[in-house]
């Protein structure tokens, strides 16, 4: 036994850089360790934790039952195996949430003291978010700017496959997956796992699926929930089931993308879709350079905001999609169903928190932290300061997402509306939007079967008014 490989949000056998690599040495000891050290908000969600319990199953069943499993402090754990096995070589794909990026060096200088190599890759996103800089060293605030720099650095890496089977069960370790007791709620592992196929197959397939069946049309499409037009890969990036480059990769050779020429029709999609997976670099980047990303506004002046309390009822509609309009209620009821919104229908659930409700943004954070199976701390911090006006190159404060026009423009038929929101079902489509109206008219609630559907909790144009004067504040 010489390595050991730790698992961690890379719970793959593909293109997997630091598995590869220790396999070239010989006599690896595959190792999770159950260690989650982020502070109290951030600790693994409910849903998040369903999925990495059905995730490590399946990276166990492609490892032939020979994932090694462990609870409990990372750095004991591996100086343990270390000095029990005699083991010269420790590979990790690294992290970059702030709170293990502090951990993984304490255990590096561990490991030198101990005369052991460390060994550590990106195996998570295309740009080492360190190696990007400005002229000036300086690192980059607008988005605009970064993806000029990055595309002056296409991520061209070979993809790397596991060549050989030299992987170790530690046998006098008795820890299962049961014991890591990740599955809390019967009723959401139902859920979750009706909706969702888990491991890197699966990712793969969803994939080819997509190139296959919807990258065409993506640009337009992404924006309307009712139409399957996204890849839905997130939850499979985030627990690195799939790894950035062979998505990245795939597009590339589907579309034999040399240098965006050529490409017909598909162009826009394909330069939109690597534009997303650049959003996700970004967000990325920006936590490694302002680590208090998580909870912290990126523009100071917003910390004089005059938020309201969330500890009462608005808060409490919002979370189980009672507010009375109807696509915010889609989309919190949505997530509630499945553990995924739609990126548009987050944008506009998450702009009426912060700007009708004046709630902070941390609150709805949290509750897509515990609800979100795709729940990334980079994604989910700067997208929530994105719409909150108060992160770095951020939607401006005054765009309000209008959530009865939104409706309006996105789902006009109500596709995605009437199936999370089941009571509007026999609405007219010209009041799907704007419910009240219909109850106003001669149609009664009661005629069209919605009597139990909310009366809209706040009035949009008092509280865009109220919010944009608080802003104005600033
Ligand atoms: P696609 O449209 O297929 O995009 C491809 C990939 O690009 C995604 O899988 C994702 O990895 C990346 N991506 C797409 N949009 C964004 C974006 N705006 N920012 C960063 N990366 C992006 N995404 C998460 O992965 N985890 C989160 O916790 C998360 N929280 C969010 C919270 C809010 C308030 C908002 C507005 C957005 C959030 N997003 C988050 C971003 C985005 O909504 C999801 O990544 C996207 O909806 C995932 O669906 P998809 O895989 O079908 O996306």
């Amino acid at each position: 036994l010489k390595s050991i490989f730790w698992f961690r949000q890379d719970l793959r056998l593909s293109d997997n850089l630091g598995l590869i690599e220790s396999c070239k040495i010989g006599g690896v000891l595959p190792i999770y360790i159950l260690d989650d050290l982020a502070p109290k908000p951030f600790k693994m969600g409910s849903v998040s934790k369903i999925y990495l319990h059905y995730s490590l199953q399946s990276l166990n069943k492609s490892l032939e039952e020979k994932l090694n499993l462990y609870i409990g402090n990372s750095k004991q754990i591996i100086t343990q195996l270390v000095q029990k096995y005699n083991i010269k070589n420790v590979f990790w794909n690294r992290c970059y949430e702030p709170w293990r990026i502090i951990e993984d060096k304490i255990i590096e200088e561990k490991l030198r003291d101990l005369k052991i190599n460390c060994i550590t890759f990106n195996g998570s996103y295309l740009w080492e978010p360190k190696e990007i800089k400005k002229e000036d060293g300086s690192y980059y605030k607008v988005f605009g700017a970064y993806k000029r720099k990055v595309y002056s650095c296409l991520p061209r890496r070979p993809l790397t496959f596991l060549t050989s089977n030299l992987l170790i069960k530690d046998y006098s370790n008795f820890t299962e997956l049961k014991d890591f007791k990740l599955i809390s709620s019967q009723s959401w592992e139902k859920k979750i796992t009706a909706h969702w196929e888990f491991g890197e197959k699966a990712a793969q397939k969803k994939m080819n699926t997509f190139l296959q069946h919807h990258l065409f049309g993506y640009k337009v499409g992404r924006d309307y929930p009712g139409k399957n037009q996204t890849s839905r890969l997130s939850v499979n990036l985030h627990f690195g089931e799939i790894s950035p480059h062979q998505v990245w990769e795939s597009v590339s050779s589907a579309y034999r993308l040399d240098s965006f020429k050529n490409l017909g029709a598909y162009q826009e999609d394909v330069e939109h879709f690597l534009s997303e997976l650049i959003w996700r670099e970004f967000s990325c980047y920006l936590m490694t350079h302002f680590r208090e990303l998580p909870w912290k506004n990126f523009q100071e002046k917003f910390d004089r905001f005059p938020w309201r309390s969330a500890d009462d009822e608005l808060f409490h509609a919002w979370k189980s999609g009672n507010t009375g309009y109807p696509i915010i209620d889609a989309g919190m009821r949505e997530l509630l169903q499945t553990g995924y919104m739609h990126n548009r229908v987050r944008m506009i659930v998450a702009s009426f928190l912060v700007k009708n409700l004046m709630i902070h943004w941390n609150h709805g954070r949290d509750w897509f932290w515990e609800c979100l199976v795709d729940a990334d701390l980079a994604n989910n911090s700067a997208s929530w300061q994105w719409v909150a006006g108060s992160g770095a190159d951020a939607a401006p404060y005054f765009r309000i997402f209008n959530p009865t026009t939104q409706g309006q423009k996105f789902d006009s038929q109500g596709e995605y509306t009437k199936k999370f929101v089941p009571e509007l079902e026999k609405l007219p489509s010209k009041y799907l939007f704007e419910p009240w109206k219909a109850f106003g008219s001669a149609l009664q609630k009661s005629e069209i079967n919605c009597s139990s559907y909310s009366s809209f909790i706040v009035d949009l144009k008092f509280s865009r008014e109220r919010a944009l004067s608080a802003y104005k504040m600033l």
